[in-house]
């Protein structure tokens, strides 16, 4: 838990977020801005700062978070019609916090390949 990090403060409670579902292991929010009709943004409540910082001990969670995916994505009725689940990482992949999160989106065609 880091002050300075907001997905620390919104995970811990301390700053505001659509929360649209939780554990004890992950906070899942609607995104600030979304790319998507349905842009939620599956976010584990311990601070990772990037996917290159997970370790073996992080398997469970990783693991989990794809399970929370299915599970929304079941709940929230694009299951069938398919969803992205993506993780930025670093400069060249577009991520602008460091606290690791998985992007899930959905309810449009999304293009291949990214831009
Ligand atoms: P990244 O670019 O690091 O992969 O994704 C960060 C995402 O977090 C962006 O899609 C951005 O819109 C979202 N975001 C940044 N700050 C906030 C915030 O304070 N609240 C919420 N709900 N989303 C945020
Ligand atoms: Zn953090």
């Amino acid at each position: 838990m880091t002050d300075q990090c907001i997905f620390c403060r919104i995970t811990g409670g301390q700053s505001p977020a659509r929360v649209r579902y939780q554990d004890d292991q992950v906070v899942v929010i609607e995104d600030l801005a979304p790319q998507a009709p349905h842009h939620l943004l599956i976010i584990p409540r311990r601070h990772i700062s990037t996917v290159l910082d997970l370790t073996g001990e992080d398997s469970r969670l990783v693991g989990h978070v794809y399970q929370v995916a299915g599970k929304l994505a079941r709940e929230l009725g694009f299951a069938e019609k398919g969803f992205r689940v993506v993780v930025n990482c670093n400069r060249d992949g577009g991520q602008t916090v460091w606290h690791l999160h998985f992007h899930l989106l959905a309810g449009r065609r999304l293009r291949w390949p990214p831009g």
